[in-house]
């Protein structure tokens, strides 16, 4: 849907209502009963209903629920502006799918109703704790693929295609002493494939067929992918885009005119397909934004909608601003916005008793894992002395002139090899056991400091913590005059396992008539 059209109608809201075999059998709320609720909640809010879509006797466990799937692609698609549902529990019954969810919807500027309030026990508690092991695991795994593709970056850099190979070439591996490490495992041409993409430009060079027609044509021609099916129209066309063909190596940040594998096609064939691609597609050419910190966090109080970002005076400051067509006018610096919200998250602390259980969880979780690993490790080291003392035995029987020197080299190269895998799990073993260790210490870091943990964190981390405490932010006269609450936060404001401190009068914010209103309820306990 376009802007135009957004401002004119009403706003679009759909319904999800779930139940489980479980529930039905527990006489839970129907799903008659849940729709009947949410038609009444939204239609009172003032939405127009799109769709009611129902997920029956489907677990809340995973996202592969037909229903589900159809409300993620309408969110991406932004057909729509809300989802109604009777409680969280509906979409997602584990805190990192819920976590998910959250950020789809976000993104894609849709707001999340429930009618039930969550139910205030003691799991709020629990519940907490798990998305707190599960933002933190995330991250930790986050900074582990980043030293990957920081390898994977220097191997491009030498000018070798670090990953699985393109279309019409395939991975291999050299034991060539003379060639540097980084270049033993390589791409070459897959002679059976490489003929068929050639063929695949050379068609649409012509001019005379469309990317659907050159999709069937090849797998007439054999044209399989790795699953033996035909090759997607999306996936050709990528395919057609690649430059990987004519020497290029583009990985991450390395950009290299020529790297180190053999051409598939002459530049003239592949630039006289790009051109045909782009006066065919000019219009659909895919830009990427940048992720501002804050985008989807923040609203204009006043328009009731949605901030967004981008560059001024020559790139170097950044500003938020509100996307009203006529606009308030308003832009707040990047950075004044960003140390702002910072900010909020010195007003922030968990009870003592959290803490102590946050303590506990994680010596729990920490001591099973560390046993899991020495465990593990040990089962490591005994199979390491068994092929140890093999080769030993090996050693005895050619000395003793009972096997060949052929045998004894084929079982030596075999041991050693074995050993050689043993060696990598273990290393594998031991990155695993630290990761361990950094999240326990992530995890009580948090709880005792939310600010500290918040301050330091890197952009990835910090989007997962603003997540995790707030739902969104509104702002007037570039202030934040309104700050919302997670479900999760405001659950245990409620449960008064966390706080949320009064700005003192100190506070810059505070003169210009600064005022907090978290989610009045969450607050009241206080
Ligand atoms: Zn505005």
């Amino acid at each position: 849907m376009n802007k135009e059209k957004e401002e004119i109608k009403k706003k679009i809201a759909v319904i999800y209502c779930r139940v489980s075999t479980q529930d039905q059998a527990d006489k839970g709320l129907s799903i008659e009963e849940q729709e009947r609720l949410c038609k009444e909640k939204a239609e009172q809010a003032g939405y127009s209903i799109l769709a009611i879509i129902k997920d029956e006797g489907k677990s809340g466990g995973s996202l592969k629920r037909a229903g589900m799937q159809q409300l993620m692609k309408l969110s991406i698609e932004k057909k729509i502006d809300a989802v109604f549902t009777v409680h969280s529990d509906r979409i997602a019954r584990n805190t990192e799918n819920y976590l998910y969810l959250r950020a789809l919807f976000r993104n894609n500027d849709v707001e999340l109703f429930f009618i039930q309030l969550p139910n205030l026990d003691d799991s709020a508690g629990s519940k907490m704790m798990d998305s707190m092991f599960a933002i933190v695991n995330q991250y930790q795994r986050d900074i582990t693929s980043d030293k990957v593709t920081m390898t994977m970056e220097g191997k491009a850099r030498l000018g070798y295609f670090p990953a699985l190979a393109p279309l019409g070439y395939k991975n291999i591996t050299r034991l060539d002493p003379t060639v540097e490490r980084a270049g033993q495992k390589i791409v070459v041409k897959d002679p059976e494939v490489a003929p068929l993409v050639k063929k695949g430009f050379e068609l649409y060079a012509t001019g005379n067929f469309s990317v659907y027609d050159i999709t069937d044509i090849l797998y007439e021609k054999g044209l399989r992918t790795k699953y033996g099916k035909k090759l997607t129209y999306s996936r050709l066309y990528d395919v057609l885009r690649n430059p990987f063909y004519i020497g290029e190596v583009h990985w991450g940040k390395v950009h290299l005119k020529e790297g180190k594998h053999e051409h598939l096609m002459d530049k003239e064939l592949f630039y006289s397909v790009q051109r045909l691609l782009t006066m065919k597609n000019g219009h659909l050419c895919r830009r990427r934004k940048y992720q501002w910190l804050l985008s989807g966090f923040l609203r204009c109080h006043t328009h009731q909608c949605r901030y967004t970002a981008e560059y001024h005076l020559n790139k170097r400051i950044g500003y938020y601003h509100c996307t009203n067509r006529n606009g308030c006018g308003k832009y707040v610096e990047v950075n004044k916005l960003e140390s702002m919200i910072e900010d909020k998250f010195k007003e922030i602390e968990f009870s003592q008793k959290f803490i102590d259980l946050v303590i506990e969880k994680v010596k729990s979780v920490f001591y099973e894992r560390r046993k899991l690993y020495d465990d593990k490790r040990k089962s490591l080291i005994n199979q390491k002395t068994v092929f140890e003392l093999k080769r030993k035995s090996a050693e005895d029987k050619l000395l003793a002139n009972v096997i060949t020197d052929d045998d004894f080299r084929r079982i030596k190269e075999e041991i050693n090899e074995e050993l050689e895998s043993l060696n990598k799990r273990t290393i594998e073993l031991e990155k695993e056991r630290r990761i361990n260790m950094d999240v326990a210490q992530e995890v009580l870091n948090l709880s005792r400091n939310i600010y500290d943990t918040y301050s330091k964190a890197p952009h990835n981390l910090k989007r997962h913590l603003l997540a995790f405490f707030w739902e969104k932010f509104e702002i007037k006269d570039e202030v934040i005059i309104k700050s919302y609450p997670s479900l999760l936060f405001a659950e245990l404001l409620k449960l008064e396992q966390a706080f949320y401190k009064k700005p003192n009068r100190e506070n810059p914010y505070e003169s210009k008539g600064f005022s907090t209103i978290i989610n009045s309820t969450a607050l009241s306990s206080r």
